[in-house]
């Protein structure tokens, strides 16, 4: 099952897709899709629904993130081997956490807005993970059935703020619309193996990053329980799990993205997403 929602910002409708790819409306079952209502209950109760006996949406309409707000936010940095060569970063012998501010969250096919006086914008497509069920020291073997669905993400990155400026890279990922999700989240059932997953992304109509998730240093379930040995993961919680090789930053020279450049970035069965970057306004 695909989750995505539909209609302006801020005014977005909950919605599944069917067989057809038409996005049905279930706002009378649950009245949005965010960290007080997703649970894997809430998947089962849309699983039993026919889609064709609830309205249709516009084909045409905006596709907002696949949730109102997330809880946290969290990412994992370096975690592709040929990524982390790329940087010249060593292999973490660990994961490396950091945050994204919740409300870096955007739409799939949204505006990137460069923040004031960037020079140093960059793209990262990555595999998404949603949380369905707390995750509290959840075991490896235990922990991809406490995940609500996949997506698709883009981890964009303003590099002098993550690495030049001191401190955390939250600085660096954080900024309004630095973090698009979706189209739609994909139910597990639909991802059999997510350590088997195509990743692109190509920016203006050339190609950027490629590489597959098996390529992963740490894997999903492995990232789930060792994030929730240092946090308790919760419904609605987004862990964003790394991006493969081809960011600007590891362009000789390096190469970022300006005002009016297009992203296209996609995971194989998990959808795409397009975005226009543009100067922040006010
Ligand atoms: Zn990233």
């Amino acid at each position: 099952m695909k989750l995505l929602r539909i209609g302006p910002a801020g005014a977005e409708r909950p919605a599944i897709l069917d067989a057809d790819g038409v996005a049905r409306d279930v706002s009378s079952v649950v009245p949005d899709y965010s960290p007080e209502t997703v649970s894997l209950d809430l998947i089962a109760r849309l699983g039993a629904l026919d889609a064709t006996k609830l309205p249709a949406l516009p084909s045409a309409a905006r596709i907002g993130a696949p949730l109102k707000r997330v809880g946290h936010f969290v990412a994992i940095g370096l975690n592709y081997a040929d990524h982390a060569a790329e940087t010249g970063a060593p292999i973490p012998r660990e994961p490396i956490i950091f945050s994204k501010a919740p409300n870096s969250l955007a739409g799939p096919n949204d505006d990137v807005m460069l923040p004031r006086g960037s020079q140093k914008t960059d793209w990262e497509v990555e595999l998404a993970v949603v949380i369905g069920k707390r995750c509290d020291y959840v075991e490896e073997k235990d922990a991809l059935s406490h995940v609500l669905g996949y997506a698709v993400c883009n981890d964009v990155s303003e590099r002098e703020y993550q690495a030049e400026r001191g401190g955390q890279w939250i600085k660096g990922k954080s900024a309004p619309t630095f973090g698009p999700l979706g189209p739609w989240i994909v139910t597990p059932d639909e991802v059999p193996d997510p350590q088997n997953l195509d990743l692109f992304l190509d920016v203006n109509g050339e190609p950027a990053q490629r590489g597959n998730t098996r390529t992963m240093i740490f894997g999903v379930a492995h990232l789930i329980s060792y994030v929730s040995s240092f946090m308790v993961l919760e419904p609605g919680d987004v862990i964003t799990t790394g991006t493969p090789p081809g960011v600007g930053m590891g362009r000789k020279p390096p190469v970022y993205l300006k005002a009016g450049d297009r992203m296209r970035l996609g995971i194989v069965g998990l959808g795409e997403q397009n975005q226009k970057v543009v100067a922040r306004q006010g």
